[in-house]
């Protein structure tokens, strides 16, 4: 070696040394900070030429200390939530409202829990609708499917505006005429009061400009109200097709957390109004989508609360559609 050639070396070294040190990913790492949040919970899909976008109010963290279901001991619940691999000492209780673009037409069905549940990880429907680009203020109609809290506490903000100020506001006829009724409210047990007093604090100010739909009606183009009452007097799904595309919107057909009650369709929730009639129309209606093969979206049933339903003996199984990412 010569000793140019021995200089040129060590040159070269030093240069690879000093570069080692300068840069910024050096072997030792520091660890990477974690999100400790989810994703913003929304989903899109297509039924025809509709986008429809499910939107998550939230999850309602629910403490296992008595049982959910009002015909059921805590510990055949747990069986059940054992046998699904799920805690049996808590449960999330989902809530879903949904928005159509029919193309001409921007519907929302069901407005989530309100804010004033927002300590209770609901009522976040305004943050998701941001994050799905969608503006209140663009909001066309409003569809009701029952009048619990769960569904009509997002009509207002909380300063109590209007929290879809240029939406029409429909409401199935029946379901106002029980929670509007002051004899019915009289007559009812002490469970349904904060329902009747929620309903008045909501609608008492625009009673008259709402309007009040029949079930079989076609309420905006390629929507029609479908009677699935029993889980309150004018409970109420939503059928919406376009072209040869379906889905059932089904609202609270199951409800609180929705699996428990494909697992034993004879099981009620504290809201289950009319018990048997809820298991009827329970029971009618899958059967008639498990034969259709329809597709149907739940409330109750965990995001993003799309799939199908199947006949398991006498109970039913929900098979979720998989996440699609081509719209
Ligand atoms: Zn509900």
């Amino acid at each position: 070696m010569t000793e140019l050639s021995r200089r040129n070396v060590f040159v070269g070294a030093a240069t690879a040394a000093a570069a080692t040190a300068l840069t910024p990913f050096a072997p030792a790492r520091a660890a990477a900070p974690q999100a400790g949040k989810q994703a913003p919970s929304f989903y899109r899909y297509k039924v025809g030429s509709y986008e429809l976008t499910v939107i998550l109010d939230g999850v309602r963290p629910v403490k296992l200390d008595n049982s959910p279901i009002r015909n059921a001991k805590l510990e055949e619940v747990q069986a059940v939530l054992r046998a699904s691999h799920l805690p049996t000492d808590k449960l999330g209780f989902y809530f879903h409202p949904t928005v159509i673009n029919t193309g001409s037409k921007l519907v929302l069905i069901d407005t989530g829990n309100g804010p004033g549940s927002r300590q209770t990880g609901t009522g976040q429907l305004p943050d998701n609708l941001a994050a799905a680009g969608i503006d209140p203020k663009t909001i066309d109609v409003v569809i009701i499917s029952h009048f619990h809290g769960d569904h009509i506490s997002g009509l207002r903000t909380a300063d109590g505006a209007l929290a879809f100020p240029n939406a029409e506001i429909m409401v199935p006829a029946k379901e106002w005429a029980y929670w509007s009724d002051e004899g019915a409210a009289s007559r009812a047990p002490q469970g349904q009061q904060a329902t009747f007093q929620n309903t008045k604090r909501i609608f008492g100010p625009i009673a008259d400009k709402v309007t009040k739909y029949e079930w079989g009606k076609e309420l905006v183009p390629g929507i029609t109200a479908q009677d699935t009452n029993g889980h309150t007097p004018g409970h109420t799904s939503h059928l919406v097709s376009s072209g040869s595309a379906s889905v059932l919107i089904q609202a609270d057909v199951t409800a609180g957390f929705a699996p428990l009650q494909f697992h034993n369709p004879d099981w009620l929730v504290g809201g289950d109004q009319d018990g048997a009639q809820a298991v009827a129309t329970r029971r009618k209606l899958y059967d008639q989508l498990a034969t259709d093969r329809l597709l149907v979206s739940g409330y109750h049933i965990p995001f993003p609360s799309l799939g199908y339903i199947e006949k398991a003996g006498t109970a039913y199984r929900f098979v979720p559609a998989p996440w699609n990412p081509a719209i």
